[in-house]
């Protein structure tokens, strides 16, 4: 039985194309600046979010804990809404890392509005703790897979220009983000001062993800990266296999948005599913019927080939990518069906 991988967009593996780009990869020593690959990615990529530098770093996680930590000093806060992933799924890296605290608000399927922010912002006052940053996600995991619009972008940027507070973009999915919205990277580069960007999601590289900002900020990282045991050697493979995934990857994107599409219609006719939550990109979120449990389902769906993961007691997660095709989604109707 060969297994139906719909735990995460992380299970993706490098393609032919993108292991022959690996393997020929012009390769040199990143600690002392000198791996050609790695270089052309990060100018590759803050050329296209028209942002000053880039760094290339082996996670999300530490592309979002180097932006907090070069940003936030210890004892100031970071805004985020409650799901976010740099609150719930970092390991506390917030007060870890940053000696940051952080305030937490409850979005629309994670979204924050620019009134939200504007009423969370700390006062001017002593006994307040000084808010340093806003970080916002998108698409929001959590939130099934839900994203900003330009207008609510427009409105929290221009706020946090006025105010001064440095706008930080968990943008894990972004590329998924723009595949729905039309939005392009150099708005993302004008609303944030910070972007984090996965290529080991939907892109469909093996490993890395990428921090733009400008070069006082991205040199701030850099020697947190080093501090944090990140700085690489030869990393030009990986970074290739990022380059790839930009050039060849990115077009495809849309193809696992109407798979999820499709996941959501079928697990909304299946009796033991309460409903799903709205399906823009490639995350499928499913509220399972009271008195069942998310893990015993999710090991029955195993029983069948159907690999998920249970998000909370109540829900299941889905997330569709480029090693799931149309033959996939016949063979997972099949299974879930049975
Ligand atoms: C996956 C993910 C990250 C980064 O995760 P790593 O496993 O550390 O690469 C960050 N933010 C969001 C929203 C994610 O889904």
């Amino acid at each position: 039985m060969k297994i139906i991988e719909l735990r995460s967009d992380t299970f993706t593996l490098p393609t032919p194309g993108m292991r022959d780009a690996m393997f020929s990869a012009p390769l040199g020593d990143d600690v002392f600046g000198e791996d050609p690959s790695v270089l052309a990615l990060e100018s590759k990529l803050a050329n296209m979010f028209h942002k000053e530098a880039a760094l290339f770093c082996p996670s999300g996680t530490m592309s979002n804990q180097m932006a907090i930590s070069a940003t936030v000093s210890k004892g100031q806060e970071v805004i985020c809404d409650e799901l976010s992933h740099i609150y719930l799924y970092e390991g506390g890296g917030i007060m870890a890392n940053a000696g940051a605290s952080v305030k937490l608000l409850k979005g629309d399927l994670g979204r924050l509005t620019k009134s939200q922010i504007e009423a969370a912002i700390s006062p001017d006052d002593i006994h307040a703790c000084e808010s340093a940053m806003v970080s916002l996600e998108n698409t929001v995991n959590k939130g099934g897979g839900s994203v900003y619009s330009s207008e609510s972008l427009d409105e929290i940027s221009n706020f946090c220009k006025k105010k001064e507070i440095p706008l930080h973009l968990d943008g894990a999915r972004i590329f998924n983000a723009m595949a729905v919205t039309g939005q392009i990277p150099s708005q993302f580069g004008a609303w944030f001062d910070s972007i984090s960007i996965c290529l080991s999601k939907g892109l469909g590289a093996p490993v890395g993800s990428v921090l733009v900002g400008n070069e006082a900020f991205i040199k701030k990282a850099k020697r947190i990266r080093k501090r944090l045991g990140g700085g690489w050697r030869q990393a030009g493979m990986l970074a290739a296999a990022g380059i790839y995934a930009l050039d060849h990857q990115v077009v495809r994107l849309q193809e696992d948005h109407q798979r999820a599409k499709a996941i959501s219609e079928i697990c909304s006719t299946l009796l033991w599913v309460e409903s799903t939550l709205p399906v823009v990109t490639n995350i499928v979120i499913v509220k399972i019927r009271e008195g069942l449990n998310s893990t015993i389902k999710v090991a029955e769906l195993a029983q069948k080939g159907i690999k998920c993961s249970p998000f909370g007691a109540e829900y299941i997660r889905f997330v569709t990518h480029l090693g799931f095709d149309d033959e996939d989604l016949s063979r997972f109707e099949k299974a879930i069906k049975s």
